[in-house]
């Protein structure tokens, strides 16, 4: 079962309406719904009015049929429009005798509607009757209520339950507070064991601050109940308190979604138990509170409040601390101000010094990654004025973002116990967020993730990547990422792909921008095959050794075929402007296909007995050749070439790598080589492609 609860604003029209009935409508084709509704944005305080009976409160009650018969007519067509009108003509003359509780009907008018909308968009929906269902103060009866209520109805695939009001246990109608419509939802997802609860409203989850006060308040992608308890008990009003108790029980998340942008991730609200650092600021009566997990130095954070305020010639009157709430008293006409500068203070870190890093894939060049940056944080700083912080990573299982930042020590714990999720909910998380000044690290191996680099860049998120793969792709999905890059003004780089660090792409970009004109390109770019050729020694035996030290793929043949080369050199020759795809590249494997077919095992047992070797002058070279009576104008090619003492690729060593550029102005080549290999050599070349 899904729990989905809308609140006023995101009903408060007939267009609204039918975004919330697509929503409804996808979740519906994945499992049950309960769907819980607010009255429409308004219609509470009007009722309330209604209900004193304040002047004028004949042209309220005049003005509010008019909204709910406005929202029908657009609905509905022909009788069933009648059928709705009639039925909703019905509840206005109940409220007309201003019965107590007046206010309860705001709630059964919006969802008696969406019901039936739903039922005339051919869905098996039961309108359920909270008031006789939720018993307030009664948890025991309200969920045995709400289990028999779904358990007698198998065949209904959307139940629709009005949220705020709830019956008193002795027939009489009753309320569950203002905002309790979030509550209502909470209790119907614990008495049904709902797998989801989704809250939506106006905004993208539960943010920094009220964006209302401030428009530079952010989402917090996840938060603990804890924490969005004490959110939401001194002032946001995104979620009414009493809903995190019964959900927190039943051990639910709470998933926290714009209605107006459903594809943000928002925020989940589940146990969260690395959480650290500041959540967010909310306010309410004359105090503005700072929600904190964990401990704080009280010394420090005060010290920093008192700078901020002062500096803002705030008047305060008193700092407190208590179980992670800091409290800071402060008249009300100055709290805009002050929330301002808080904010900035905890939350902004420094808007255009900080680059907020993302960095996708923890293997060996991700950790280095995280330690490097943490390693070389004062130098970075004292050289460039940038600080870097580290804000989400993820793993192949897991992410973790902390919109405060990560220390780097701290990424393996609050990895361990981050959200379960695969790479595509990760940039999801991010580009909801939409941080400024940030930077996606790409450190994956993965095929697919390069169809979230066009996201991340709309978002206004640069990117860095190591993954090759990403680059590698066809050429439309290339230019694509380069276009969305250009438009955003954000950068994509991607050096380390082609030699780790050193600066091939660099070099031949500033070559073609340069309108030289690049006669040939020859690349000496696979790690394992120039480890083994210069070795000298038997092909079999340096290829185990290079298997055990890591150096090549699981199965070793995956460098021999020439396809990492491959990629290699697309990424060179599209960087000289040149659009070769893969088709375009002819290689000529190390080994015939014979190798290629059976298990690793076999191939050993194959290699045994074909006793290759090769020389310490031969080179597997992908190269890239100036040829008018090609259809690209180059010709492409990946084999094991020959060299004589006079190439300069004939003297690399070990991993090296190397490539040779030959152009118009550059009669005698542009030579560079070096260590093309490494997790630490690449880590250096991400942080450079960060800080450029
Ligand atoms: P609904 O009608 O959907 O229940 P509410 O008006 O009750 O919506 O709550 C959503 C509002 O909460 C937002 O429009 C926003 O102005 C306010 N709000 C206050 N604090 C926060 C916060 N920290 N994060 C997000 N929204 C907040
Ligand atoms: N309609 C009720 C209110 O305005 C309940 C809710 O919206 O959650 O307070
Ligand atoms: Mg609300």
């Amino acid at each position: 079962m899904q729990v989905l609860k809308f609140g006023g604003t995101s009903i408060a029209t007939a267009t609204n309406i039918s975004r919330v009935l697509d929503i409804v409508g996808n979740a519906a084709r994945k499992d049950r719904v309960i769907l819980v509704c607010s009255a429409i944005s308004g219609c509470t305080d009007s009722l309330i009015r209604i209900g004193e009976g304040v002047i004028h409160y004949q042209d309220r009650i005049t003005e509010l049929e008019e909204r709910h018969q406005q929202i029908i007519t657009r609905l509905f067509t022909g009788v069933q429009r009648d059928e709705a009108l009639e039925e909703c003509r019905g509840i206005f003359d109940q409220i007309k005798q201003r019965p107590p509780v007046t206010e309860a009907f705001g709630e059964i008018l919006s969802t008696r509607i969406i019901a039936r909308k739903l039922a005339c968009d051919g869905i098996e929906v039961q309108w359920l009757d909270s008031r006789k269902i939720i018993i307030k103060d009664n948890l025991e009866a309200t969920y045995a209520n709400i289990a028999s209520a779904i358990d007698n109805r198998r065949a209904v695939r959307v139940f629709v339950a009005p949220g705020f009001i709830a019956g008193d246990g002795n027939g009489r109608v009753t309320t569950l507070g203002r905002g309790g419509s979030d509550y209502s939802a909470a209790l119907f997802a614990a008495g049904s064991g709902a797998e989801t609860l989704q809250i939506w409203t106006d905004v993208p989850g539960i943010m920094t601050t009220n964006p209302k006060d401030l428009p530079q308040a952010y989402t917090i992608p996840r938060i603990s109940y804890e924490s969005a308890w004490r959110m939401a008990e001194h002032g946001a009003k995104v979620l009414y308190p009493p809903t995190v108790e019964p959900a927190q029980k039943a051990g639910i998340k709470i998933n926290i979604l714009n209605t107006f942008d459903p594809d943000n991730a928002g925020t989940v609200v589940d146990d969260f138990p690395g959480e650290k650092g500041w959540i967010g600021l909310s306010r309410k009566d004359d105090c503005i509170y700072l929600i904190t997990a964990g401990n704080v130095d009280k010394d420090s954070v005060r010290s920093r409040i008192n700078g901020v305020l002062d500096r803002s010639c705030i008047f305060w009157d008193d700092i407190q601390f208590q179980d992670g709430i800091v409290s800071i008293k402060v008249q009300a006409d100055h709290q805009r101000e002050a929330l301002k500068g808080l904010h900035k203070e905890f939350f902004e870190l420094e808007p255009n010094r900080t680059r907020r890093i993302f960095i996708a894939g923890y293997g060996a060049v991700g950790k280095s990654l995280v330690k490097m940056i943490g390693d070389t944080s004062r130098i970075v700083q004292h050289n460039s004025g940038k600080t870097l912080r580290i804000v989400g990573v993820s793993d192949s299982k897991r992410y973790v973002i902390s919109p405060g930042g990560l220390m780097p020590w701290e990424v393996d714990d609050a990895l361990a116990s981050g959200s379960d999720a695969s790479g595509e909910a990760f940039c999801r998380a991010i580009t909801g967020m939409e941080p400024r000044q940030a930077v996606f690290v790409d450190c994956t191996d993965s095929e697919t993730i390069y169809r979230q680099y066009e996201a991340l860049l709309e978002a206004g998120i640069s990117i860095v990547s190591s993954n090759r793969r990403s680059l590698a792709v066809p050429y439309e999905d290339y230019a694509r990422m380069k276009t969305a890059a250009l438009h955003s003004g954000c950068f994509l780089r991607y050096e380390t792909t082609v030699g780790a660090a050193l600066p091939f792409l660099e070099s031949i970009a500033m070559s073609a921008n340069s309108s030289d004109e690049i006669l040939s390109i020859e690349a000496v770019v696979s790690c394992t095959l120039n480890y083994i050729f210069s070795s000298g020694e038997s092909f079999k035996d340096t290829l185990k050794k290079a298997q055990s030290v890591g150096l090549t793929e699981k199965d070793p043949r995956t460098d021999l075929g020439g396809r990492d080369a491959m990629r290699k050199l697309i990424i060179l020759a599209r960087e000289a402007g040149v659009h070769l795809e893969e088709k375009d590249v002819k290689i000529q494997p190390v080994l015939d296909e014979s190798f290629f077919t059976g298990s690793v095992e076999d191939f050993y047992a194959k290699l045994d007995k074909a006793d290759l070797h090769f020389g310490r002058n031969q080179r597997f070279v992908a190269s890239l050749v100036k040829d008018p009576s090609s259809p690209l104008g180059y010709r492409a090619t990946i084999s094991v070439q020959t060299m004589d003492e006079s190439h300069p690729a004939y003297w690399l060593h070990g991993t090296d790598n190397a490539i040779i550029v030959r152009s118009a102005f550059h009669p005698s080549p542009l030579v560079i080589q070096g260590a093309g290999e490494g997790a630490k050599v690449a880590a250096s070349s991400i942080l450079n492609d960060i800080l450029k």
